[in-house]
């Protein structure tokens, strides 16, 4: 069975002293939920504070992008090892990253491949943008993401990755899609897709989240679905009740 998984991506949001406040307000409430892997993404310049507020629990730690070369002139980025020193996941190919930093399939699947050299789980996005949705395009847009995005990753290695499934049109909007079409999207085309490329056990072990819009009231709906093992949080990651509600409705 699949271990439910609960992630915060908080985004541009909050200064280390912000970031601080709002993990010791809702470390209690994710401590008690010891059933779900919980994750806290936040931005690079608070991971090593907050990795210090963390150590002792089973919380863990993602950085929300990273560069895949392993040093050197790259202004502005941050490597694999400089996230591993503080964190043991890295949400990797965001549809933020996509859209404004034009990141790709193929670089979507370097950093793929260099966070799995890290020993770092990474939390692939995918996801079609609202004119794909209403083209008829998922199934050719998500199955290409997961393919292309997952190229030469082993069958060992595959079964440590997260999948999110964020339909772009469903982030931030506050129109979340609906369960039963989140999950028809995992059953029919990302988990076959997973198949594909690997076996049938191996994409039966992937945990897939999903992502856009989710809230303590709507959670429920998505982790009352079959295929989906939890979710990727927005904007409810930065309220404390509301993240833990989450956390509690995906246990
Ligand atoms: P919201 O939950 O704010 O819609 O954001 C979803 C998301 O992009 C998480 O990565």
């Amino acid at each position: 069975m699949r271990t439910p998984l609960i992630a915060g991506n908080w985004k541009m949001n909050k200064t280390v002293e912000q970031a601080r406040a709002l993990v010791a307000e809702m470390l209690p409430g994710l401590q008690a939920v010891p059933s779900v892997e919980r994750v806290l993404c936040p931005p690079f310049t608070a991971l090593m504070p907050i990795s210090a507020m963390l150590v002792g629990t089973e919380i863990g730690l993602g950085a929300q992008n990273m560069h895949w070369e392993a040093q050197g002139a790259f202004t502005g980025e941050i490597s694999p090892g400089m996230v591993k020193e503080f964190c043991q996941y890295v949400i990797l190919g965001h549809s933020e990253r996509r859209t404004y930093f034009g990141e790709t399939d193929q670089t979507v699947n370097k950093k793929v491949h260099a966070a799995l050299a890290n020993q770092l789980i990474p939390i692939v996005c995918v996801g079609e943008t609202l004119e794909e949705n209403e083209a008829g395009r998922t199934a050719e847009v998500v199955a290409r993401q997961v393919c292309d995005g997952l190229k030469d990753v082993s069958k060992d290695q595959a079964a440590k990755l997260v999948i999110a499934y964020e339909p772009v049109w469903a982030i931030g909007t506050g129109r979340a899609a609906s369960g039963e079409v989140a999950n028809r999207v995992l059953a029919e085309i990302i988990r076959p897709a997973l198949a594909g490329l690997f076996d049938t056990p191996t994409a039966q072990k992937i945990r897939i989240l999903y992502g856009g819009s989710v809230t303590a009231a709507n959670a429920q709906e998505f982790f009352g679905q079959p295929e989906i093992d939890g979710a990727l949080v927005g904007g409810a990651s930065l309220k404390p009740a509301e993240f833990v509600n989450i956390a509690i409705a995906a246990a």
